[in-house]
């Protein structure tokens, strides 16, 4: 079962190929049957040199390099059998109905793999770009970090990018699944391959093509094919040891049957009618079928699955845990309160802002947003340490600029008693502490909201029968608390005060009590992703090292989605239960049929064929329906309730 990816060997195969087949046959059927003309036999030819030659080649070839039994090899020894036996007729008719079959399996199986690579069509292969006064097109290959792209009303974003000028709606769709569109302004990251809908926007490279979002997409996914699902693994394992056996089992029919006192002729039409009905094609076929397509409909639902592993994991996940800032949270916090007694405030936030222009944490970028709202100049500071979990550091000594939390500000020798942070500290928001040494400058607090969609995804997390929920983050309790009865996570759910290695020791813990699935945005928590079983990074625009620890890529901001992510992960083992069970009855009748009723060699081939088919369609239907919450869809907004 090769599967040749090049386009023109797919027309061949899918087309030219079983189309030749078919004339054969027609013509051989005709000649023998209707006008008893001579040309039969060379029409017969031609169907098994069309239909069974590279199959029976490719077959030889994977047997001598790799010393794999391809189950092809089955039916082109049948069809080889029954010509033996003065029956090519039949023979012809295998082939022909193998080769429709062949075709139609690769075209169903490619439409489930191709859902990815199809995000590679829809980025435009020009940009128009601002050159001095002018506005020149240029390739998307050739655009470097720092071009300015105009984006007209109704284009697509070429490579990824920042608003620098203008606003507007942008349909990510493609990308994320989410049909609603997002209003993005000055400063917003727009990625390849999504739709301005209505502004003129002029937007800041800061991706070239090759690192943009749907070619990282792309390289995950395709990489994540060798991650193979264990029950594909168990299914080419099976598949081998099952396919000598059937070999086997029709020599020895044959040699059974000649005892029997058949004749030459009959028994070797019979054992030949025996190895195809026994054929394993819809056993082994069945598993990927059913897990190609899930993968497909998760993608198209913004979730990334790096193989049926992951998949077949998070089925099994009993055990949630989440980090707080960025992905219960929306991460987009904004700065609430500033108290700093001996200094204006806009001095403060230029200070603190200044320690804090390089740090990719979501804090960081509330504080840069406010000065950039208030129009403050920041200038940058170049020596700075970020130590996770708890802020960032610049300068040396009793002269070291610090902003961060209560950890930080405790390990600086500062003391956070003062009269004047009564207020901030009571307000159950994250509060930053800004200092110089031992002295306490200031402190601001950031208000940050739970996503929308985080309180119903975590009931629907336990409607699913997930049995822990925990909450991780390095914040302080009493705002974990809040955050956390805002979700209904209960108390003791929450872990808070962490340092990264503390969410890994956690995670650790709870994989004692059943499989674990970590979902976090990637800042301060890759390592945690890395250790569960399944790590879910959130947000397209998560960081590199994110989505590398993680075995899902969740591109959707929609938690929701997740929830429903999970709970779809059953569908496919219920499908291949059901097609299991399906195939294999399927088979045994044939096998009774060839071993007890001379069932004729070509109602073999249909029932086997037909069967094949079915459970490649049936694993298919998981296709059919992309992750999609938020939304009705259209069918079951309009069914009865
Ligand atoms: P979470 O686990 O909720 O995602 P983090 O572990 O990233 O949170 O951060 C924990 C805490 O450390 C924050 O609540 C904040 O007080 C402090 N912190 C982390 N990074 C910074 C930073 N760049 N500036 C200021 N404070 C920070
Ligand atoms: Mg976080």
């Amino acid at each position: 079962m090769s599967h040749d990816t090049s386009p023109l060997k797919r027309i061949r195969n899918s087309l030219v190929l079983p189309a030749l087949v078919v004339i054969g046959l027609t013509i051989g059927v005709l000649a023998e049957r209707v006008l008893q003309h001579p040309v039969a036999p060379w029409a017969y030819g031609l169907v098994y040199l069309v239909g069974g030659l590279p199959e029976g080649w490719q077959a030889l070839r994977s047997l001598w390099h790799d010393h794999v039994l391809d189950i092809d090899l089955l039916m082109v020894l049948a069809a080889l059998a029954a010509a033996a036996v003065g029956a090519p007729m039949e023979g012809a008719i295998l082939l022909t109905l193998f080769a429709i079959s062949q075709s139609l399996e690769h075209r169903a199986m490619g439409r489930a793999r191709r859902a990815v690579e199809a995000l590679m069509a829809l980025r435009p292969d020009t940009a128009l770009v601002r050159q001095g006064e002018t506005v020149v097109e240029r390739p998307a290959a050739n655009l470097i970090p720092g071009d300015v792209v105009v984006l007209r009303p109704g284009a697509r974003v070429p490579v990824d990018g920042v608003v620098v000028a203008g606003e507007g709606l942008l349909d990510e769709a493609t990308l994320t699944g989410e049909s609603e569109p997002q209003h993005k302004g000055p400063g917003a990251a727009l990625h390849e391959a999504t739709v301005n809908l209505n502004g003129v926007l002029d937007m800041q490279v800061t991706r070239v093509l090759a690192n943009s979002t749907v070619a990282r997409m792309i390289r995950l996914v395709t990489e994540a094919q060798a991650a193979r699902a264990p029950s594909e693994r168990f299914s080419e394992w099976f598949g081998q040891r099952y396919t000598v056996a059937v070999l086997l089992g029709a020599l020895a029919a044959w040699a059974g049957f000649l005892a029997w006192g058949l004749s030459q002729q009959e028994a070797l039409y019979r054992a030949a009618t025996l190895m195809v009905a026994a054929s394993p094609c819809a056993v082994v076929i069945l598993v990927p079928a059913a897990i190609l397509s899930a993968l497909s409909a998760a993608a198209r639902g913004g979730i990334l699955f790096k193989g049926g592993a992951a998949l077949e994991t998070l089925a099994e996940v009993r055990s949630f845990a989440f980090d707080k800032t960025g992905t219960l949270t929306t991460g987009r916090a904004e700065v609430a309160r500033i108290v700093s007694p001996d200094l204006p405030e806009a001095e403060f936030l230029q200070l603190i802002a200044g320690l804090e222009a390089q740090s990719e944490h979501p804090i960081a970028a509330a504080i840069l947003r406010e000065t950039e709202r208030r129009g403050l100049v920041v200038t940058e500071r170049h020596d700075l340490r970020a130590h996770p979990s708890e802020g960032v550091t610049s300068g040396k000594g009793d002269a070291t600029l610090w902003a961060g939390n209560p950890r930080l500000a405790k390990r600086m020798g500062a003391d956070l008693d003062a009269d004047w942070l009564r207020d901030i500290d009571a307000e159950q928001r994250t509060v930053v502490y800004l200092g110089q040494g031992k002295r306490l400058i200031g402190a601001l607090s950031v208000a940050d909201q739970p996503r929308p969609t985080s309180h119903a995804a975590i009931a629907a997390l336990r409607a699913n029968g997930v049995s822990e929920i925990a909450m991780m983050t390095g914040d302080r309790r009493p705002v974990a608390l809040r955050i956390g009865a805002d979700l209904g996570v209960a108390p003791d759910e929450i872990h808070a005060d962490l340092l990264p290695g503390d969410k890994v020791d956690l995670v650790a813990r709870l994989t004692a009590k059943g499989k674990v699935a970590f979902v976090g945005d990637g800042v301060n928590d890759a390592a945690a992703l890395a250790r569960a079983d399944v790590g879910i990074a959130m947000g397209v625009a998560g960081s590199e090292v994110a989505l590398q620890a993680a075995d899902v890529a969740f591109l959707a901001e929609d938690m929701g989605r997740l929830a429903e992510a999970h709970r779809r992960t059953r569908r496919p083992r219920r499908i291949i239960r059901q097609n299991l069970a399906f195939a294999i009855g399927a088979m045994v009748l044939l096998v009774i049929g060839a071993l007890a009723f001379e069932l004729p060699l070509p109602l073999a081939v249909i029932g086997h064929e037909g069967g094949t088919l079915f459970v490649v369609l049936n694993g298919l239907r998981l296709l059919a329906d992309p992750i999609r919450t938020g939304r009705k869809s259209r069918l079951t907004a309009f069914a009865p309730q």
